[in-house]
């Protein structure tokens, strides 16, 4: 299985210029301004007029539904393979949510294992909102460590009524419990916070690494353009060393009531400074998204959605002023440094065939390769879902 992309614009996400793509089974093994193959066994794909980037890594994904708060009936249904390629996702990180009783780890790593043999990367967190963590053995470090899809633990709620109201102490005993798992198996052991909208915001975070011996980079808070108060909050954590993560999953509703746009969120916290391998976005995909009334009564609800994500870069890449290579940076290479993800999120020798071909005028995709397998081509899906029509 070879295939040459010939003469695309390609950002690693540095920009390296046009160049030509040579890809043997799932890994990229050149890539040089000019390569010629000999024979026959060589699939070609005309890179003109494109640019070539990273597959997304969407580090934040319901891969077997969320939601749920409305009652029964409010449970999400689970992602779909097509949505995360034709949105050029490539990796997704599947994660439980407020509800670890009926949605269980096992089934969140039989769906991430099937992702996996449908053609993508996926990998997934042990644990939920709440705490004391559920696992799978018993053991956040032992979860990490033998399970091998278990990249870490999260989201774990804080600053929201549905968490658990950790103390500094529980939070930190998580954290280090996941920062040895990681350290054992080679993985990030990453804490994926899930941020709420209550007022001490990230407080909880700092007491932690100011009274531990945890480094701020064992944590990823999510939902950070949650309002400008939080996006201000996330710029001191980035100052303390930490990561922050924008969610573009939203509403209407929600965009009226404070959120800032993901897009925009990544555009002011590059204008503060901060450095593109500290920020991400990630779609949220497959949770609810309540809309209420006037008198909080729920009156619909949304589902957060994978394409999301692609939507955001695109946004951030054409109508928010940032440099292209920036805006590839926070849906490719920072999310997968922030995880650990060797392989992932980049385009170089020796990493994972995940590729993206986007118009390089209208930033549309046309072609999608993950692990080196043609899923996306022309815009047309060529690889399905087992299920999908
Ligand atoms: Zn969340």
């Amino acid at each position: 299985m070879i295939t040459l992309i010939k003469g695309a614009d390609v950002y690693a996400p540095t920009p390296l210029g046009i160049n030509d793509i040579l890809i043997a089974h799932d890994k990229i093994v050149e890539i040089s301004p000019s390569i010629s193959l000999q024979g026959g066994a060589v699939t070609v794909v005309d890179g003109k007029g494109c640019i070539a980037m990273p597959g997304l890594v969407d580090s934040l994904v319901h891969i077997t539904g969320g939601g749920g708060e409305g009652g029964f009936h409010t449970r999400t249904p689970e992602m779909q393979l097509t949505e995360a390629t034709l949105a050029g996702v490539t990796t997704v990180v599947g994660a439980l949510g407020t509800d670890a009783t009926t949605r269980t780890l096992p089934d969140l790593i039989a769906k991430a294992r099937a992702l996996y043999e449908e053609g993508i990367s996926a990998y997934c967190y042990t644990g939920s909102y709440q705490l004391p963590a559920r696992t799978i053995t018993g053991s956040i470090t032992d979860d990490i460590l033998l399970i091998d899809t278990m990249i870490g633990i999260g989201e774990v709620a804080i600053a929201d009524h549905r968490g658990s109201q950790p103390t500094a102490r529980e939070l930190a005993k998580v954290a280090a419990d996941a920062r040895v798992g990681g350290m054992l198996s080679g993985k990030g052991g990453i804490v994926s916070i899930h941020t709420g909208d209550a007022s001490d915001q990230l407080t909880l975070l700092h007491e932690v690494i100011n009274t531990t011996n945890i480094p701020a980079s064992q944590f990823y808070p999510t939902h950070i353009n949650r309002n400008q108060s939080l996006l201000e909050a996330g710029q001191r954590w980035c100052e303390a060393g930490g990561f922050i993560d924008m969610t573009t999953s939203t509403n209407e509703q929600f965009i009226e009531e404070g959120e800032i746009p993901a897009a925009q969120a990544i555009a002011w916290c590059l204008a503060q400074g901060i450095d593109a391998s500290q920020l991400t976005m990630s779609s949220d995909g497959n949770a609810s998204l309540p809309v209420f009334d006037a008198e909080g009564q729920l009156i619909g609800l949304e589902v957060g959605k994978v394409r999301s994500l692609f939507d955001a870069w695109q946004t951030l890449a054409k109508t928010e002023g940032v440099f292209l290579h920036d805006a590839i940076a926070v849906v490719t290479s920072s999310p997968a440094s922030v995880l650990k993800l060797k392989n992932k999120g980049k385009l170089a020798a020796g990493c994972d065939a995940d590729i993206v071909l986007c118009d390089a005028q209208s930033l549309d995709i046309r072609d999608v390769i993950a692990r080196g397998k043609h899923m996306v081509s022309d815009n047309g899906v060529l690889i399905k879902g087992t299920f999908e029509a």
